[in-house]
């Protein structure tokens, strides 16, 4: 979705094929903790970790306030200071415990190379800070600058941004202002429209035909586990399986005691060939797994009952010198197909980076803008390329 936000602030009109409801997706990005900081679970820099940060809380940024303006303008005067709308940023207070020697001195370290990100805390700061945390930990750090999203809020607002960039467009444009954008969500059954911001709810079953179809000026795959079918694509990622229970604050032990939700941690399990992306996660199984850590890695939560359970399914790269990196770039054996593709476990770090550079990539019939470590993997595979497959 930030690819179609940039080619629509780049002047484009875009479709969005996606089988889900506008907005919404079932993959990853809907699922995720919605954590936005650009250190590894080591405490290192990773790849374009200050650029990808600096891109998405731009783009975070500009949601959250679309998301707050809308809100205010739906509720009118009767929008009241403390009770007034939330967009989709829910903290820039990111701690995290260090529960051995070992995560102590990664983080020592860590404070001293990056002091910019990393704020290094005793036992009794942490604890101060994350009420209800363990007493056990032997220290903490503060991530300075971190941000968390609420993952499904910003999906809905991003799309709700792209479509206003492009009707801001089609406004000026076309002083009549004629209907190009669908219905009310932008939402079409048909599958040529092309006008406008429109997203028509079908799968693609061969994206290598949608570009060489021509219909389009470019294609661009964002499709997270899907890629499994992308052909070219495919062979070089790997998936797996997370699963998330939830529940609800009714102690306060996140802070508020006011009914936030609070994420219990995941599991991972590897993904099996043929198994559905979107079947329902075994909550029990994972709370099994999850119970033990959670009592020792926050008490306060220690025996809270569950209020649900989400999966989410990872793509990854193989890890190269550089850590498992995204693959983004021109689609092998295809003039006006592009990909984003292995965003891993930072998808938010790297979305609106390569969102933009694609796009302009696109735009442009050029991947020279891209970084030539994502591309890599993709000339590899079309060095022999001849044309649309
Ligand atoms: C449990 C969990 C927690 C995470 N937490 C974080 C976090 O805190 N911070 C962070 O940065 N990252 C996090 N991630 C990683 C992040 O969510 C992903 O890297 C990112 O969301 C991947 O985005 P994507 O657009 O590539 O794929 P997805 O979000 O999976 O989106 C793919 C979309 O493509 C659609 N699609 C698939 N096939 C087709 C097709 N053939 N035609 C049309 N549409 C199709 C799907 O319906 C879906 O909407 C987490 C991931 C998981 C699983």
């Amino acid at each position: 979705m930030a690819a179609a936000y940039h080619l629509a602030a780049f002047g484009s009109d875009v479709t969005v094929f996606d089988p889900h409801e506008a907005g919404t997706g079932s993959g990853a990005s809907s699922v995720a903790a919605g954590l936005l900081h650009p250190l590894t679970p080591r405490g290192k820099l990773i790849w374009k970790g200050e650029e990808g940060f600096e891109a998405a809380k731009h783009l975070i940024q500009t949601v959250n306030d679309k998301l707050v303006d809308d809100a205010a303008a739906a509720a009118g005067d009767d929008a009241s200071p403390a009770n007034g709308p939330r967009g989709c940023l829910t903290t820039n207070s990111v701690y995290r415990p260090l529960m051995d020697e070992k995560q102590v001195d990664l983080f020592t370290k860590a404070a001293e190379d990056l002091p910019q990100w990393v704020e290094s805390l005793t036992r009794e700061e942490i604890m101060e800070a994350v009420p209800g945390s363990t007493p056990e930990c032997l220290g903490g750090v503060r991530i300075r600058g971190a941000l968390a999203v609420d993952a499904p809020t910003y999906l809905k607002g991003l799309w709700s941004a792209c479509r206003a960039l492009v009707n801001a467009a089609d406004a000026d444009r076309n002083a009549s202002g004629g209907d190009s954008s669908g219905g009310d969500d932008g939402a079409s059954s048909s599958p040529s429209r092309k006008e406008g911001a429109t997203w028509v709810r079908q799968s693609v079953e061969d994206v290598h035909a949608l570009a060489a179809s021509g219909e389009f000026n470019a294609v661009v795959a964002c499709v997270g586990a899907g890629v499994k079918a992308l052909a070219g694509v495919k062979d070089i990622v790997s998936l797996r399986l997370y699963v998330v229970p939830t529940t609800v604050d009714e102690t306060g032990a996140a802070g508020g005691g006011n009914g936030d939700k609070i994420l219990l941690g995941s599991t991972q399990e590897p993904f099996m060939p043929g198994q559905k992306v979107d079947r329902p996660p075994d909550m029990a199984k994972a709370l099994r797994q999850l119970r033990p850590k959670v009592a020792r890695f926050f008490p306060a939560l220690e025996g809270v009952t569950p209020v649900g359970c989400t999966a989410g399914v990872r793509v990854m790269q193989e890890r190269s010198s550089y850590g498992r990196i995204p693959v983004a770039g021109r689609l092998p054996f295809s003039k006006r197909g592009w990909v984003i593709a292995a965003l891993g476990a930072r998808g938010l770090i790297h979305h609106a980076y390569l969102g933009k550079l694609v796009a302009a990539c696109a735009l442009l019939d050029s991947d020279d803008c891209l970084p030539p470590q994502v591309v890599a993997p993709l000339e590899d595979l079309g060095k022999d390329a001849t044309g649309d497959l």
